[in-house]
């Protein structure tokens, strides 16, 4: 339990949002440490259904991204997850699972992102809107701690924050908080993974043993028209 939860009675949740197609250890020792470092109560995984940003055809039906998530967090009891974007219609907007988190609980929450989707934030829908609802905490790269604290923001953002330099963060006008976390990035990502299996090579040490029986089993990601069909794929 948090000191902040045994103090409020509030737990401090993050909220990590992807595409994992598929999952993989970048992602989840990311968010360990994440976690850890910021003595989180649970970290829930968020897949999305229509990602904004992503090509569609690259992209397995979101039935099988959420079980590999299930699978792979199976074993850590801080992490859990939720389908909220898959059961929503059309397009998966942060700013609206956001909005659906802040609405139905108390908690402390912290949107947990890497660095590379940082830097994209300004194409987000209803960008300035984000940092009302909830902290943000950015996983940056080893060395990233060196950038300073001035050239963190993209420039649209930084008339909304203020810097508290001790702690070496932005603080938004709404009171949340923007930190930028070093993190031992794991140089792992989903596209390499899924190349990697299309050439039939090894994923071992890339993504949990458990996923990597899935994806095995269900035959996915090894040509284009083996994509994204459950229902024919299945055992
Ligand atoms: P793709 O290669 O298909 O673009 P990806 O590996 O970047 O996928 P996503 O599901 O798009 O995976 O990423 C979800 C979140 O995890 C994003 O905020 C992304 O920045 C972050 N992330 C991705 N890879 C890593 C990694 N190796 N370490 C830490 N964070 C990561």
């Amino acid at each position: 339990m948090s000191e902040e939860m045994k103090r409020t009675g509030k737990r401090r949740i993050g909220l990590f949002g992807g595409t994992f197609n598929p999952i993989h250890l970048g992602h989840l020792r990311g968010a360990e440490e994440i976690r850890e470092a910021f003595r989180l109560d649970g970290v829930i995984f968020i897949p999305s259904a229509i990602p904004p940003h992503k090509a569609m055809e690259e992209i397995i039906d979101a039935r099988h991204r959420l079980e590999m998530v299930r699978l792979a967090i199976a074993s850590n009891p801080y992490f859990s997850i939720s389908d909220i974007e898959l059961s929503r219609s059309g397009k998966s907007y942060t700013i609206d699972t956001l909005r659906h988190f802040r609405e139905r609980c108390a908690d402390s929450l912290f949107f947990i992102l890497g660095g590379d989707a940082f830097v994209e934030i300004e194409t987000w829908k209803d960008f300035q809107n984000l940092f009302t609802l909830c902290h943000f905490i950015v996983m940056a790269r080893p060395g990233f701690q060196k950038t300073p604290l001035a050239n963190r923001l993209p420039g649209a953002l930084s008339s909304a924050f203020q810097p508290d330099v001790e702690a070496m963060t932005w603080v938004h006008s709404s009171g949340h908080r923007l930190v930028f976390k070093e993190i031992s990035f794991l140089d792992i990502s989903s596209t390499k993974v899924r190349e990697l299996i299309e050439r039939g090579e090894s994923v071992r040490y890339l993504i949990p043993p458990e996923t990597e029986t899935y994806i095995h089993q269900h035959g996915l990601y090894r040509r284009r028209e083996g994509m994204g069909d459950f229902s024919a794929q299945k055992g």
